[in-house]
């Protein structure tokens, strides 16, 4: 190690040490709570990570609790955190670990959860990143975790303007992190390096003036700090057009579905749905509501369906989506519906746009 990066790492480390937020899974090293923070934090803020967290912990305290529980329940507890994938992923891998006698510690004794990169990488969900992050905090071994923010300040650092959502970046910016880990303390250096990128090297206004590694940074000295990291053009969005449609008894009563076809929100319930091929005349498709069966008149039902219009972004694709409440004496016969109370609703893993849309009538 040069002298030049001691100076670094203690500048980073003493930064560090007055400034990172308590955080349970900064504080622990135990694989399984580690793992389970990195990809519940994956497209989520702290803040709400930290409450999904917690109840995962102590609805699952081991890995064998996660794998023993339904895939129906997993989904549940994930409900409102999107991306479901991760939620699915977690619950596969648990499983494949509670099963799987294979691990060995540094002894050689049989352990329970994975323990090298290789094994950890191998694990359904877990990218080169989840790898790194669980390799480093929970063992102490040396690989470098790249998330959003070492990203960005890697690319400071070195004034470096390849975009690193590309595969040539990506290898670039691999090689940087790994010539910039400090390989006797990586945990203490991973933890440093994610919290200054997330408190001190923010995306839109970097703290260049008060930066404890300022002297370092050969971004702050061409002036092009605020310019990185360049990312390649977004892929377009693929347009949905989603009607639902939410029947109401006066018993309030209502019909769902769970999605079962290989499409997005897979094994998730909503309310019946009718997809378009292109963008229909929505104000044509508004069903006519009878207000003899509602408590509602149509004046009201009038103003709440047009609330209900909502556009929901996920990777790919962009959601156009309506929900029409229909007040009926008695639920239509539909296939592959399941008649449901209204309070019944909060049983079931709902998708993130049925509870949006729910949160309109809360
Ligand atoms: S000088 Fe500015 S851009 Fe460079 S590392 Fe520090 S905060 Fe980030």
């Amino acid at each position: 190690m040069s002298l030049y990066s001691q100076k670094f790492y203690r500048l980073l480390y003493d930064w560090y040490d007055s400034n990172h937020r308590v955080l349970p899974w900064r504080e622990t090293t135990n694989p399984y709570f580690i793992w389970l923070s990195e990809v519940i934090l994956q497209q989520t803020r702290v803040a709400q990570g930290l409450e999904y967290y917690h109840r995962f912990v102590s609805t699952f305290p081991t890995v064998e609790q996660l794998a023993a529980a339904e895939e129906d329940e997993v989904l549940r507890l994930w409900q409102g955190l999107g991306y479901y994938s991760r939620a699915r992923n977690l619950h596969k891998a648990a499983r494949m670990i509670a099963s799987n006698s294979q691990w060995l510690t540094a002894n050689g004794q049989a352990n329970v959860f994975p323990r090298t990169f290789a094994d950890l990488r191998a694990l359904p969900g877990v990218g080169d990143y989840t790898a790194g992050a669980i390799a480093s905090f929970a063992y102490n071994l040396p690989y470098p975790a790249l998330d959003g923010n070492v990203y960005r300040v890697l690319a400071r650092l070195n004034d470096c303007d390849l975009p690193f959502d590309t595969s040539a970046g990506k290898k670039y910016f691999h090689q940087l992190a790994e010539e910039l880990l400090d390989r006797n303390h990586p945990r203490q250096f991973n933890s440093a390096i994610m919290e200054f990128g997330a408190l001190h090297c923010l995306p839109a206004s970097p703290d260049c003036a008060t930066c404890p590694v300022q002297a370092f940074c050969k971004a702050y000295a061409a002036g092009t700090a605020e310019l990185l990291p360049v990312r390649k053009t977004r892929p377009t969005l693929r347009d949905r057009y989603f009607s639902y449609t939410i029947y109401i008894t006066p018993e309030r009563k209502t019909l769902i579905h769970q999605r079962t076809a290989k499409d997005i929100w897979q094994h998730l319930y909503e309310f019946p749905l009718t997809e378009h091929p292109s963008e229909p005349e929505w104000l044509n498709y508004h069903p006519t509501a009878n207000s003899q069966l509602s408590t509602l008149n149509n004046s009201q039902l009038s103003t709440l369906n047009s609330k209900l219009a909502f556009m929901h972004i996920l990777s790919h694709q962009r959601l156009h989506a309506r929900f029409y409440v229909v007040p009926v004496n008695e639920l239509p016969t539909l296939p592959d519906t399941l008649a449901v109370t209204w309070e019944e609703l909060d049983d079931y893993a709902l998708s993130r746009l049925t509870l949006k849309a729910l949160e309109t009538f809360s």
